[in-house]
């Protein structure tokens, strides 16, 4: 590919990065071979340690005992969208006739005897009396929530006091936390959160004086009294839609689709490479679709870009659904995120009314989407709050990771491109080139600045090359005047802008900080008994 691959075409105050590669011997700018970027297996899900449900899935001997047949439950409603998967409404019982694909389960449909496919993460192994852990059939156990989700999940307005979930605990690979809604005079609606231990014979206890041999049992009792917690449990937290990965059963490998099964509906915005709309697939399914101008790219080098996209997949980045890709322009089939891009929602949208706490939320939620792309070795490249789009609830995802890889246009080189985002992107990388993930990290730091002064442009009133200059001899951005960040953050955005990339902090740190960036309700189980 040549210099080509360095290559984008761009407005000025959008900029982009120049593709490289990170393998183990260092980085280089333009790498022949895809190979160099992967490491692990690309499905992998990324847990801090696989939840119980999980670990039962994967020994279904051991608690699953309806008769020796697998049963799941479904968590939520689903229509079916081809011929091969079945419907199904939320409590449907169906037994599972084979596992053997990842992300959808051939079934027998209990009550409609239809047999059919089903998407694995619309249902969970159904609970039985002699499980010791929960599934994610308890209406209650939340295995993939972490400490700020569930503070945002239990916040909801609609949800009352009392509100709980149970989650797997960050640190504490063999416990689980409680998180409760609580309300109090003058701090009003709050989130509480309790550590669950487990003992050594297999029980669990919040307060010592109160053991349980199962999790159930400890919840059941503490919705009947309190027992020291802030509130009796007084119900499960509703569970969020799962992410749907692929448009269909059908769609899990073939993802070149008709573009007579996309209707392009409104347009949502202008991108460099060509127009973005909101549309529906199959007339039904919600879908974002990026066209690309003819010429933006070699079809060839961006389906192969596609494919390796297409694997990587984590709540925190914004799924590839699909392509058409056999005529112009070519269409990219995103999963829809309904606020739009970062900047913009906090510049005009509902995004100006966020508040300190919601905007580390987002600060966490990029952290644990580039998390996942460091544990995989992948380089983003173009971090920024315009690649980053938002949902309902304040969710925030990663976009066009891979994508700057296979875009054709000189523009786009750091060394002659006008349109190469200088502000955002590491002096090392900018001057040799050496994109990697502590590049990104830089790149964070700046999106962090973005974030706190609701989408104010990096180093207000400098120009791009005046900013090379001046960050090569020690420069960094200021705190801003007349945005509330404290100085601790205001540390960390510094430590991302390190001159030495490797002093700089991993992904894996920047989420764990913001994760629990306000720790003040953790309550060891002494307080309990208070
Ligand atoms: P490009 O990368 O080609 O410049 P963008 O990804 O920036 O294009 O898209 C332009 C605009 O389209 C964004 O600012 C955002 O408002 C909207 N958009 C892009 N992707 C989505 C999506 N998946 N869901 C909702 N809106 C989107």
């Amino acid at each position: 590919m040549g210099n080509k691959c360095c290559s984008r075409r761009h407005d000025p105050d959008r900029p982009l990065v120049y593709p490289a590669y990170k393998n183990e011997a260092g980085f280089t700018a333009c790498p022949s071979s895809l190979e160099t970027r992967y490491t692990g297996e690309p499905n992998t899900r990324v847990l801090s340690r696989p939840p119980a449900d999980i670990v039962r899935t994967r020994n279904p001997g051991k608690c699953i005992t309806n008769g020796g047949r697998r049963v799941v439950k479904a968590l939520c409603a689903y229509t079916a969208r081809a011929d091969s998967d079945i419907s199904f409404r939320k409590g449907d019982r169906m037994e599972v006739l084979s596992d053997a694909e990842p992300d959808w389960w051939r079934v027998l449909h209990l009550t409609t005897r239809r047999e059919g496919l089903v998407p694995v993460n619309f249902v969970a192994e159904e609970s039985s009396v002699e499980c010791e852990e929960p599934s994610s059939c308890c209406s209650w156990f939340f295995p993939h929530v972490s400490r700020k989700e569930a503070d945002k999940l239990l916040l909801a307005e609609s949800n009352p006091r009392g509100t709980f979930l149970v989650r797997p605990a960050e640190h504490n690979p063999h416990g689980f936390s409680l998180s409760v809604k609580d309300w109090e005079e003058g701090r009003g609606y709050h989130v509480k959160h309790y550590k669950i231990k487990p003992l050594d014979n297999g029980g669990f206890y919040i307060a010592t004086n109160q053991t349980f041999p199962s999790l159930p049992a400890l919840v059941m009792s503490y919705t009947k009294n309190a027992l020291g917690l802030c509130h009796v449990l007084a119900r499960p937290c509703p569970k969020p839609e799962p992410q749907m990965w692929d448009l269909g059963p059908e769609l899990r490998d073939k993802w070149e689709i008709p573009r007579s099964e996309i209707q392009l509906i409104r347009k949502l915005g202008q991108g460099n490479f060509g127009e973005v709309y909101y549309g529906k697939w199959r007339n039904n399914i919600e879908v974002a679709v990026k066209t690309l101008r003819e010429g933006t790219m070699s079809t060839q080098a961006f389906l192969q870009e596609a494919a390796i996209m297409k694997k990587f997949r984590h709540k925190r980045l914004v799924a590839l659904y699909a392509v058409c890709s056999t005529q112009e322009p070519v269409y990219i089939v995103q999963e829809y995120m309904s606020k739009g891009s970062l900047l913009e929602f906090l510049r005009n949208g509902e995004g100006k009314f966020l508040q300190f706490e919601d905007l580390v939320y987002v600060a966490a939620q990029v952290a644990s989407g580039m998390e996942y792309l460091e544990s995989k070795m992948l380089i983003h490249r173009d971090l920024a709050a315009r690649n980053v789009l938002i949902g309902e609830n304040n969710v925030a995802k990663i976009c066009d990771f891979g994508l700057a890889r296979v875009i054709e246009d000189n523009e786009y080189c750091p060394k002659q491109g006008s349109r190469f985002p200088v502000k955002w992107t590491a002096p090392e990388a900018i001057i040799y080139g050496r994109f990697s993930i502590k590049s990104d990290v830089w790149s964070y730091g700046i999106l962090l600045m973005e974030l706190f002064t609701y989408g104010q442009i990096p180093y207000p009133g400098l120009h791009g090359k005046d900013v090379i200059e001046q960050v090569e001899r020690g420069y960094r951005m200021p705190k801003p005047v007349g945005h509330y960040l404290p100085d601790d953050i205001y540390r960390l955005m510094l430590q991302c802008w390190d001159a030495i990339p490797e002093k700089r902090p991993t992904f894996e740190f920047l989420n764990h900080y913001f994760e629990s960036f306000t720790v003040t309700s953790e309550i060891p189980y002494r307080e309990v008994q208070d």
